[in-house]
């Protein structure tokens, strides 16, 4: 059975010392606030409910950690973009989210959702910047592809791969709808390669 479809929740981090000891492969899913984060992840583990743990109070801030059986995890990271946090709180994302992405050596992959009407946003940009010297491999998903029609959602994919690949951004890039199941078997395919190809070496 797909280790993704045997997710369970293990553990949050408020703090960069809250961090679990790296064990396996870990897939970090990324994006703004409302982008369809908490459904992907949802669809992806077939767990209608799970990552709505992130969400609870208190812990939408905070690293949330899901097991993936015994291969590797399913790390979800707080949502970016309030444009009303307080400079505090954004230092506190940068240190915990910005150390984790940057210092983990079991990171195995980034996934980075973006609403299809809207992709590519300056905040996505940032984030894929910040990115740039991470080895591990990205893929980004246009979200809520049930919201266009055919014709524009395949727009949007060429006009998203032709934007990453002009800023030099290797990324994968898939269409995906929590709603009526577009790419979800596709990416969780791709996840599971992700997984099996660090297997060997991630968190040693
Ligand atoms: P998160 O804040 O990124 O975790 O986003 P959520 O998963 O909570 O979704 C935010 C909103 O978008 C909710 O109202 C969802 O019902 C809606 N949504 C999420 N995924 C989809 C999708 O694939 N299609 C459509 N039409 N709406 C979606």
């Amino acid at each position: 059975m797909s280790s993704i479809r045997q997710a369970r929740f293990l553990t949050s981090a408020a703090l960069p010392a809250d961090l679990p000891a790296e064990e396996g492969p870990e897939l970090a899913f990324a994006g703004r606030s409302n982008v369809g984060k908490s459904s992907a992840i949802n669809a992806l583990t077939g767990r209608r409910r799970l990552a709505f743990a992130s969400k609870t109070p208190g812990r939408t801030q905070m690293i949330n950690f899901f097991m993936l059986g015994a291969v590797g995890r399913l790390v979800d990271l707080p949502g970016y973009g309030y444009a009303a946090v307080p400079q505090a709180l954004r230092s506190t994302w940068d240190a915990l989210v910005g150390g984790y992405l940057s210092e983990r050596k079991a990171l195995a992959g980034v996934v980075l959702l973006m609403d299809i009407r809207h992709p590519l946003t300056d905040l996505d940009r940032n984030f894929l910047e910040w990115l740039r010297p991470v080895p591990a491999p990205r893929l980004v998903l246009l979200t809520k592809s049930d919201k266009l029609s055919r014709t524009a959602r395949l727009k949007a994919l060429a006009d998203t791969r032709a934007a990453l690949d002009k800023a030099a951004l290797t990324s994968e890039v898939r269409l995906f709808s929590s709603q009526n199941g577009e790419g979800v078997n596709e990416v969780r395919d791709l996840l599971e390669a992700w997984l099996r190809n660090a297997g060997g070496s991630a968190g040693k």
